[in-house]
């Protein structure tokens, strides 16, 4: 049987801190890949195409759409966001773990696919410091971070459908838990048999 990497889905609402916790944790671990979503938002001062998303309009999106390019879509804040499905199910058969940073709509239709995914969901440690987060942020206007506000705690409402909650009050504690979820789920037996097959077989061969 071929060792399959795991996908992993991190969803938060803007300002929990998923960004800066995900982009730490890849650099961390190895064979953890980092999807680079397609969205029509856009490019914000310091983001890169092709880096942090794939910059595309609206007609492109959809056009994608209808040719079934998307493992998961969704719309958030206006903008359609989308996860390239031949780029995640390639590094999964390739062995390598994927981490999605997506919201809670692209979680649902992911979980009713690969429901062996795993997901976290990511809490700021109050909505004080969420707001406190969102605006020392200063990429977007005041009207902006109001509707991010507003949706933060819509998207917070959704937290019950996930497997993990992390709350992000401290970085690298947060860091820590995100790490030993990963670490957990690379030993399992499942996994684990697969990769000690060797060691396996050598340990009972006296048996024989
Ligand atoms: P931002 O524009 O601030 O980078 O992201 C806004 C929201 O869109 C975040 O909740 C983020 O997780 C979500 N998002 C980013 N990429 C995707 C994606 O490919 N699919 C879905 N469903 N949501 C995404």
């Amino acid at each position: 049987m071929a060792d399959k990497g795991t996908l992993y889905i991190v969803s938060a609402p803007s300002g929990a801190g998923k960004t800066s916790l995900v982009a730490a944790l890849v650099d961390k671990l190895a064979r953890l890949r980092p999807s680079v979503s397609h969205t029509t938002r856009p490019i914000r001062p310091g983001e890169q195409d092709g880096v942090n998303y794939h910059f595309t309009d609206r007609d492109a999106f959809v056009r994608q759409v209808e040719q079934g390019r998307f493992l998961e879509h969704a719309e958030v804040f206006g903008n359609l966001y989308g996860t390239s499905a031949d780029w995640v199910k390639q590094t999964l058969n390739g062995g390598e773990d994927v981490v999605l940073e997506i919201d809670w709509q692209g979680a649902t239709q992911i979980r009713k696919q690969l429901p062996d995914a795993v997901s976290i969901f990511i809490l700021p440690p109050s909505l004080e410091v969420l707001a406190e987060r969102l605006r020392g942020r200063e990429t977007d206007d005041e009207a902006v971070i109001q509707r991010r506000l507003d949706g933060a705690q819509e998207e917070m409402s959704h937290y019950g459908e996930f497997d993990f909650l992390i709350v992000n009050d401290d970085f690298n504690r947060a860091l820590y838990e995100l790490e030993a979820i990963v670490e957990a789920r690379r030993l399992d037996t499942s996994r684990q048999s697969v990769r000690l097959e060797p060691v396996l077989e050598n340990l009972l061969a006296s048996r024989r």
